[in-house]
């Protein structure tokens, strides 16, 4: 007799920005075979949208109403996530300098948020997804199989940050400081704060490889997938 094939899980990726979350989510969302979803490249594509129609990004309901209008797609690739909205191929646009300060601003609204929730669980409600972002193991999937919280000094996440910004010629000052403030907004915010979920496992990434941490969270993922065998 064949053993019963594991069931599809939901892993849940959480954590600061630079703390390493993208590269880890894509490279375990590769390795079984998953699909890897972005949760911050919605939240990027909004604010893009906003951008362009002129939006404030302090006015609630207008972005809400914007949101309604909108299709935003993630759509897996092995590159990492292709993002739509309304159609149009946006994946690059969107991690310009400010799109990331304006995803920051948008993200901080509830009613925002919770438009955004309702996508994020269509999406990944069927399991087999790897997805990642400030809120996924406490509000988007709180019944996620596996949730990660995936954390790193603040200077070795702007050294990261910079690291990778430096390609792009970005002033080093001017980038780590914008770094700080979205991770204060992200933390301070009333509606869905960056923090654990009270059953994530928490992984310092400081002193650790990218491989390292990999090993770590497929370790765990094992545990689970042995579990539902059983
Ligand atoms: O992860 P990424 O940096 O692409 O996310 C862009 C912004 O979207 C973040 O700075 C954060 O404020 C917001 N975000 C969020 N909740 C998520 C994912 C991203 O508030 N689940």
């Amino acid at each position: 007799m064949t053993a019963p094939s594991p069931r599809k899980l939901i892993i849940a990726i959480d954590g600061p920005a630079g703390a390493g979350k993208s590269t880890i989510a894509s490279r375990l969302a590769r390795k079984l075979g998953y699909v890897n979803l972005e949760s911050g490249a919605m939240y990027r594509a909004l604010a893009l949208k906003a951008i362009l129609w002129d939006e404030s990004f302090d006015d609630e309901e207008a972005l809400l109403k914007m949101a309604h209008d909108s299709r935003i797609a993630l759509e897996p690739t092995i590159g990492g996530n292709r993002v739509l909205l309304d159609k149009s191929d946006v994946s690059a646009r969107i991690r310009e300098r400010d799109v990331t300060e304006a995803a920051s601003k948008v993200s901080v609204h509830s009613k925002v948020r919770a438009w955004m929730v309702a996508r994020q669980r269509e999406m990944g409600i069927g399991g087999g997804v790897v997805m990642e972002g400030r809120d996924i193991g406490t509000k988007v999937f709180p019944d996620a199989d596996l949730k990660i919280f995936l954390e790193a000094d603040p200077v070795i996440r702007e050294q990261r940050r910079l690291d990778q910004q430096r390609v792009k010629g970005a002033p080093a000052e001017a980038m780590a400081a914008e770094l700080r403030e979205r991770d204060r907004r992200d933390r301070t915010r009333a509606a869905s704060p960056l923090a654990p979920a009270p059953d994530a496992v928490l992984v310092d990434s400081t002193h650790l490889s990218e491989d390292e941490v990999l090993e770590r969270i497929e370790a765990l993922v094992n545990e689970k997938l042995a579990a539902t065998r059983e």
